[in-house]
C-alpha cells in the first residue's frame, strides 16, 4: 500500500518562510557551551570516565568537539585523558 501525504498534493510551492535571525548557516544547530568550562574543568582526569564517556560514542570514537559542543582547548585535553584512559582499559579502543 501506497500511502499519501496531503500536503505533497496540495499548494503550489509557496508558504516556506524563513524567518531570517543571523547568520547561521545550513542546519539549526543549538549552541552548546563547553561542558569543561561551565564545570570550570581545568585538568581533565583519565581516571573521570563518566565525563570522557560523553565524549566518546558507543565504539569508543572521540567525539568531534562540533558535536559535543567542547571547547578546543578542552578537546585537546579531553583526548589525551580518553587515549589515557584506553590504555588503562577504562574506555574501549575505536575500531580503526
Ligand atoms: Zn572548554
Amino acid at each position: 500500500m501506497y500511502e499519501r501525504r496531503d500536503s505533497e498534493s496540495a499548494g503550489g510551492g509557496r508558504g516556506r518562510e524563513y524567518s531570517g535571525g543571523g547568520r547561521s548557516g545550513g542546519r539549526m544547530m543549538r549552541r552548546k557551551v563547553c561542558s569543561f568550562c561551565v564545570d570550570k574543568v581545568t585538568n581533565i582526569n583519565y581516571k573521570d570516565v563518566s565525563r570522557l564517556r560523553r565524549l566518546v560514542t558507543d565504539r569508543g570514537r572521540i567525539l568531534k568537539s562540533r558535536a559535543t559542543g567542547t571547547c578546543q582547548k578542552h578537546q585537546r585535553a579531553a583526548a589525551r585523558a580518553i587515549k589515557r584512559a584506553r590504555h588503562l582499559a577504562l574506555l574501549p579502543f575505536a575500531p580503526e
